[in-house]
């Protein structure tokens, strides 16, 4: 036995490891830290019961000192671990607030002792990971975060970093359950909603549509707590922007809702900055492809020669989940889905918030109009029989909206030549909203070769419809920077929501 252990109840397990008792506290401490050299350390703590524990897995002997130093300086109390084996049966007996775990290890690799702990659902759920590690291999970051990693760190490690997440990483803890501070702050907040790309098809900068703004399609929705970001179009570039701003520094998590991987929904993604910073998590969410799945899309379309960064190489926690059921959650926020008619697999949402309704439906050409126009058909009754039929249905999705952001490409006289492009005409958009009794209606997906005065003239005529129809529906073509903040009512915090699923 050491010296120094007068007065301090310790103990050899027999396996190298020595269990230190100091106070009320106790410590666990591998071979090569009994030395002399360790005392004044020990000598210096004061424990208390608030201290929270880390638990450092990591063969390399001396970052684990280097490790343990700061962390005890900093108010941790702290658990060491010489391999993976070793740091899985520590975790287990002591349940630590934060394990700091290496990769490479002998015994068992660090994605393996990521995996078990989070296998250990009702002991360690509040246990929060943190991968340090020599690989900086984007591959063995994913493959890290999937194994259950909560943050990734590449080494050499700068202290302050470190101590910062750690302290992030409980804070969030303490609150409620795994919500973060920032989350809790904006759940406060009354749902809202910002246009940051509102064209079709492709940006159109330039002196004639200022007003409304030339970006592609990107509208961003919070509520209850979440950022959902409706579509990646060349206007997500400056919702990042204005995202790092807000943020300063803290982390972010992201939810990007695809519609469909048309070029003006997808492309402003590989410029959308969060993605390229380790501490955000986006996850991005949409449907399977007519021809290949949602990830390949949207993976191909940053790989050389398009672009010089693979989305495999960039650094941000990103995940892509295809999903499968129409009705599904983000966090507390209820999403429903449905297929519209628009070449290849395009779906629209409808966001459920305490404010009411939103529904995104940016791509979409009605059945009806596109039907009427078929010279071809046998049997023209049983066509507009169906066609009808699948409007219906989309006026059921929609019904009683609060907020109704619709494809309004064209006006009438264009949509005669645009018959079968996969967009809807004005006088339709309008005439579908109405049916639906939908409450604040906004013209989208704006043609590229629309000016603002054109915009501008499609509202009137929007307006003047529903003047005729004696209705009290608002009608706005979508704007670059507008901004639209739903009060929240009793009878939409009571609507009925979609159920829990997959995505949730
Ligand atoms: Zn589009
Ligand atoms: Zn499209």
């Amino acid at each position: 036995m050491p010296p120094w252990t007068n007065g301090v109840l310790s103990f050899n397990n027999g396996n190298g490891i020595c269990y230190l008792k100091l106070r009320d506290t106790e410590m666990c401490l591998t071979k090569s830290d009994m030395d002399l050299s360790f005392l004044p350390k020990v000598q210096n703590l004061r424990f208390n019961r608030l201290m929270k524990t880390v638990l450092i897995i990591d063969d390399d002997r001396s970052l684990r000192a280097t490790l343990s130093s700061w962390l005890l300086e900093s108010g941790w109390r702290v658990l060491e671990a010489e391999d993976g084996e070793q740091g899985l049966a520590f975790a287990l007996q002591h349940r630590p607030d934060v394990v700091l775990c290496d990769l490479l290890m002998p015994r068992c690799n660090g994605f393996h002792v990521c995996r078990s702990i989070r296998s250990h659902r009702d002991s360690l759920s509040n246990t929060k990971i943190i991968v340090t590690t020599g690989s900086a291999y984007a591959t063995d970051r994913i493959n890290a975060f999937e194994a259950g990693a909560d943050e990734y760190m590449v080494k050499p490690i700068d202290p302050d970093i470190l101590l910062t997440l750690m302290d992030n990483l409980v804070k969030g803890k303490q609150m409620v359950g795994d919500i973060s501070e920032t989350t809790l702050e904006r759940r406060n907040q009354p749902p809202r909603l910002k246009f940051w790309g509102v064209r079709g098809s492709i940006p159109t900068p330039g002196p004639e549509t200022v007003f409304y703004g030339g970006n592609t399609a990107c509208v961003e929705v919070r509520a209850e707590g979440e950022i959902i970001i409706l579509d990646a179009g060349t206007g997500i570039r400056p919702l990042g922007l204005s995202l790092i701003e807000e943020f300063k520094g803290r982390s972010m998590d992201l939810t990007l809702l695809i519609s469909h991987t048309h070029w003006d929904h997808i492309q402003g993604f590989p410029f959308f900055l969060p993605v390229y910073n380790p501490k955000h998590k986006i996850r991005i969410l949409g449907y399977e492809g007519a021809r290949q799945g949602l990830e390949s899309t949207l993976f191909a379309q940053m790989e050389s020669p398009y672009f010089p960064i693979s989305l495999r190489d960039v650094s941000g926690h990103i995940t892509v989940e295809e999903l499968k059921d129409m009705d599904f959650n983000i966090g507390a926020v209820g999403v429903r889905a449905e297929l519209v008619n628009h070449p290849g697999i395009c779906s629209s949402y409808r966001i459920y918030t305490s404010g009411g309704s939103i529904c995104y439906l940016p791509d979409v050409e009605l059945f009806q109009p596109q039907r009427a126009q078929n010279e071809e058909s046998p049997d023209k009754l049983a066509e507009q029989k169906f066609a009808s039929g699948q409007d219906d249905k989309l006026v059921e999705f929609i019904k009683d909206a609060e907020v109704l952001i619709i494809d309004a490409q064209y006006d009438a006289t264009e949509y005669e030549a645009h018959v079968g492009w996969g967009h809807s005409c004005l006088e339709d958009s309008v005439r579908l909203a109405l049916r639906a009794n939908v409450k604040r209606l906004f013209l989208f997906h704006h043609d590229p070769a629309h000016a603002d005065e054109q915009i501008s003239r499609m509202v009137a005529r929007a307006r003047e419809m529903v003047e005729e129809q004696g209705s009290g529906m608002l009608v706005e073509a979508a704007r670059e920077g507008y901004e639209l903040v739903l009060e929240p009512t009793a009878a939409a915090a009571n609507s009925v929501k979609p159920r829990i699923s997959a995505a949730g």
